[in-house]
């Protein structure tokens, strides 16, 4: 298992298994398959509405809790000092554990002391040792300055959407001075037209793999963190047989050319300018 080493020093698979928008049984079918396939990291959140699914997937693995990185997220309703609290108990209960590897803010606050006060009850939860390491989804790195300056607290995480047709790099090379780890959300494009991709379909065949295994290889190499879904089974083991082989120097830059800048989901700087406008 390929591991990272946080700001911390906590370690983390490199490559996980995400639950997002799948529903409470499937969610537990798909976990116990990943679990049984090798994968050793889970990514859910209060908002995917399978927290309890995927603790009972997780109970039922028999494997020892120290070898799991389990990682949740604040909703954005849940924002604020205090509520951050009790949503974090509330998802630690659902989920039936005593505590989580990576606990992420999900989204910015519209009001940046909102989010502030959050960060500073994550700051809280991880000196208690009930998270083992805190972090920000879809934040820009303005954004991740503020907190820090507000703070003192880095965060050991920014997940974000990265795939070839979107692949940041100046976000990720601004977390490197940063110490932030970039994961990736969304790191197959949501399996859409970048799977179809000739230029992937190429390499594919070159390595004898699939588009999938290819984009999932590049995460590997360009050194984010990946957490693929799937609810069939077939794949879920497809997209951890990525191990085994390498990209070379020619096929990093082609893919590295693919890139659009183009978004599946919501762009997070335009998410920052509409709530600044809103203010
Ligand atoms: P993804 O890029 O992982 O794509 C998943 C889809 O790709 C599947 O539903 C399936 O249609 C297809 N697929 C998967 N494996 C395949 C294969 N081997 N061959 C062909 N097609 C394949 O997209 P995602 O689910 O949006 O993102 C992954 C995870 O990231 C989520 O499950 C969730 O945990 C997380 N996420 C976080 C945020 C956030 O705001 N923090 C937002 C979106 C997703």
């Amino acid at each position: 298992m390929h591991t990272v080493t946080l700001n911390n020093g906590v370690r983390m698979p490199q490559l996980g298994f995400g639950v997002g928008r799948v529903p409470g049984d499937a969610a537990r079918s798909a976990v116990e398959t990943a679990l049984a396939t090798g994968y050793r990291s889970i990514d859910t959140a209060a908002r995917y509405g399978n927290e309890t699914e995927v603790g009972q997937a997780i109970a039922e693995s028999g494997l020892s809790r120290e070898n799991l990185f389990v990682t949740t997220k604040l909703w954005k309703d849940d924002q604020g000092y205090d509520d951050a609290l009790r949503a974090f108990d509330a998802s630690l209960e659902r989920l039936g554990l005593e505590y989580v590897d990576l606990y992420l803010i999900h989204w910015p606050a519209e009001n940046p002391r909102l989010h502030t006060d959050s960060w500073r009850a994550l700051r809280r939860l991880n000196s208690e040792g009930r998270i083992r390491a805190a972090g920000l989804s879809n934040f820009t790195a303005a954004q991740i300055d503020g907190l820090v300056d507000a703070t003192g607290f880095t965060p050991a995480v920014n997940q974000i959407e990265l795939h070839p047709y979107l692949s940041q790099e100046y976000t990720r090379m601004a977390a490197v001075p940063r110490r932030v780890r970039i994961e990736a959300w969304s790191p197959l494009g949501q399996g859409k037209d970048l799977l179809d991709d000739p230029v992937l379909g190429e390499i594919a065949a070159k390595h004898g793999r699939s588009p999938a295994q290819v984009v999932l290889r590049w995460h590997l190499q360009v050194g984010t963190i990946a957490i693929p879904k799937s609810v069939t089974p077939s794949r879920i083991r497809e997209n951890f047989a990525v191990f085994d082989f390498g990209l070379d120097g020619e096929d990093l830059e082609r893919v590295r050319l693919l890139n659009q800048d183009r978004h599946c989901g919501v762009d997070p700087a335009t998410y920052a300018r509409r709530a600044a406008a809103a203010r």
